[in-house]
């Protein structure tokens, strides 16, 4: 792991999932896959070399083929590109310095050729000037090419060992398609803590850091590297002390996770006898196994975005397909409750159809339930398929980017009509099932006292509550400072929902990252919600939270918090009951 011959470097950068992870790191370019690495022996250089010349010169004669003929049919201009694709190839200094990477790292020689490629390209895309942004598309391209042209057995494939990902940025389908088995972790000079990317990573127990500025240029592929998720470090050629300070750190945190298994069987019941619902956050159902093993009180946000618009088919799983998946989720979770969220395509998840004009402003644009409203049918599909589902276990369905009541109102309407339609086709299914609106946009919030009269419960989406009341991007790395959970008329506006839906007699849930946030749990205790549904890693920690509180106190910590001006002020009342009621969650050994 250490290295004697390189200085140790240390990068800063916001950390989104808890972990270590030690090995070598693997930076992936954008725009096509890293080939596998392997070493070569000093003897084999030459015939390396050779092979990645012969790689070009099939790549060439392709692009010679490909401009006679494209030229025959929309003229020489349009050929032209592939001309300028040759130019890159032909490069004298390109083709010197992949021979001199082949000789100095022993390494295979497409390999060498993307290294190079990557670094160059890397540093393309940062420059501001449309036409050179052009180019880079281009050169991706060629090398892509060169790639795919290389004798022997080794064509493109995902690196072959276990490696802490170094990349600009990460889309929620990149993260969910990754191979857990070869991934220890990942970096990305881009992204947030709220991020549909981030909510992954720890969804998926994805040791993460992202934020990390000049992470990619920097770095090399197959460097040693330890990624510390807990306090957003990532070490590039650890000393060996640094090295072993992480060993220890690390088997120290293991035995302490391990302890929390102890309490794994209790219920999650305050100290003075108030049982607090909780419950887990998935997106896939092979996640439901960690789910029991954490003894989580069902799910209580199904994320449906990921399997609906990120499969590997162009079209969207039809609904028999759905229903087979949210069976899957009924039976697994059976006997308890397991909430369905309706898709939530939009903002920074990907959209339903391809957009013909991006939307200026996507987190206000058409998201979450505007979209199923415009698009009934497949919205009514996603609903006979719940309905279908819920014969085979206890499913609940909620409604994500509520913003008032003509909105729900339509909701219920669709969901009768599809009711109506099973019922007179005698397919079975769940007439008493559970129907709720998430409450994520400060609108909602102010009417919930009427909302509540129309639904089953509520689930507060604190991400993105605290993005439209505060009016912060939640994936803007520039503004996140500003993105504070405890402003005062965030906790407000929860404790406007948590009323009406008392006054109501229905129950309120968490399901934003807020729920699993160590440091708030007295204050939404005491703001009064009855579930909190976390990511499955974070069931552990937050039921020992849990059943470390009194309700009383957190009650009136609330009401001490909900006459507090200054988001820093809550967060310090907050914290400090919690590191009072749990301080061996705050030591270092988590
Ligand atoms: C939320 O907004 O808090 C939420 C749970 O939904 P998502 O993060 O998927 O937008
Ligand atoms: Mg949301």
């Amino acid at each position: 792991m250490t290295s004697k011959s390189k200085r140790e470097q240390i990068f800063y950068g916001t950390p989104v999932s808890r972990g270590i992870a030690m090995g070598p790191m693997s930076v992936a370019a954008r725009g096509f896959s890293a080939p596998g690495v392997y070493p070569i022996s000093p003897g084999a250089v030459v015939s390396e070399q050779s092979r990645f010349d012969a790689a070009l010169t099939v790549t060439r004669g392709q692009l010679s083929v490909l401009q006679t003929s494209i030229e025959s049919v929309s003229g020489r201009d349009e050929a032209l590109i592939f001309e300028a694709h040759r130019m890159v190839l032909d490069d004298k200094s390109l083709v010197d310095q992949v021979h001199r990477e082949i000789d100095s790292r022993l390494q295979n020689s497409e390999f060498c050729f993307y290294a190079v490629m990557q670094t160059f390209l890397e540093a393309m895309r940062r420059v501001v000037d449309p036409y050179l942004k052009e180019r880079t598309i281009d050169l991706e391209d060629v090398c892509q090419r060169v790639l795919r042209n290389f004798s022997g057995e080794n064509g493109i494939i995902e690196p072959d060992y276990q490696r802490i990902l170094v990349a600009y940025d990460l889309s929620p389908s990149d993260t969910a398609s990754l191979d857990r088995e070869k991934l220890l972790g990942f970096v990305t000079e881009a992204g947030s803590i709220n991020s549909h990317t981030a909510i992954l990573a720890r969804a998926l127990g994805i040791p993460s850091i992202v934020g990390l500025a000049g992470a990619v240029l920097e770095s090399t592929t197959l460097a040693p590297a330890i990624l510390d998720g807990y306090s957003g470090k990532f070490i590039v050629y650890p000393s060996a002390e640094t090295t072993d300070y992480y060993e220890k750190l690390s088997t120290k945190r293991k035995e302490a996770r391990k302890s929390l298994e102890t309490i794994r069987d209790q219920k999650s019941t305050t100290i003075d006898g108030h049982h607090i619902t909780l419950s887990a956050n998935i997106e896939f159902t092979h996640e439901l196994d960690l789910v029991k093993k954490n003894r989580a009180e069902g799910v209580g946000l199904f994320r449906t975005e990921f399997f609906l618009l990120e499969s590997s088919n162009t079209k969207m799983p039809d609904e028999d397909a759905q229903e087979k998946i949210y069976g899957e989720l009924a039976r697994g979770v059976s006997p308890d409750l397991g909430i369905i969220r309706t898709l939530d395509s939009g903002g920074d998840k990907l959209s339903t159809e391809p957009l013909t004009q991006p939307e200026p402003n996507p987190f206000l644009g058409w998201r979450g339930i505007r979209v199923s409203l415009d698009r009934q049918e497949i919205f009514m599909e996603q609903l006979r398929a719940i309905l279908r589902a819920s014969s085979q276990g206890k499913l609940g369905v909620m409604f994500p980017f509520i913003s008032g009541m003509t909105e729900i109102r339509e909701c219920r309407r669709l969901l009768q009509e599809c009711m109506d339609e099973l019922s007179a086709a005698g397919t079975p299914f769940d007439r008493d099932l559970e129907v709720g609106a998430m409450i994520e946009i400060p609108s909602a919030a102010l009417v919930a006292r009427e909302m509540a009269k129309e639904v089953d419960f509520f689930s507060i989406g604190t991400n993105d509550l605290i993005q439209y009341t505060v009016a912060v991007d939640r994936i803007n790395h520039r503004v996140a400072k500003l993105y504070r959970s405890t402003h005062p008329s965030v906790i407000r506006l929860i404790k406007m929902t948590t009323e009406a839906a008392d006054a109501e007699g229905i129950w309120t849930g968490v399901c934003g990252e807020m729920a699993a946030d160590l440091s708030l749990t007295p204050l939404l205790v005491g703001l009064g919600v009855n579930e909190l549904s976390v990511g499955p890693h974070d069931l552990a920690p937050i039921r020992k939270a849990l059943i470390s509180l009194k309700r009383s106190e957190c009650q009136k910590l609330a009401e001490t918090a909900l006459s507090l001006s200054t988001s820093q002020e809550i967060y310090e009342l907050t914290r400090g009951a919690a590191q009072k009621a749990y301080p061996e969650l705050f030591e270092e050994s988590l």
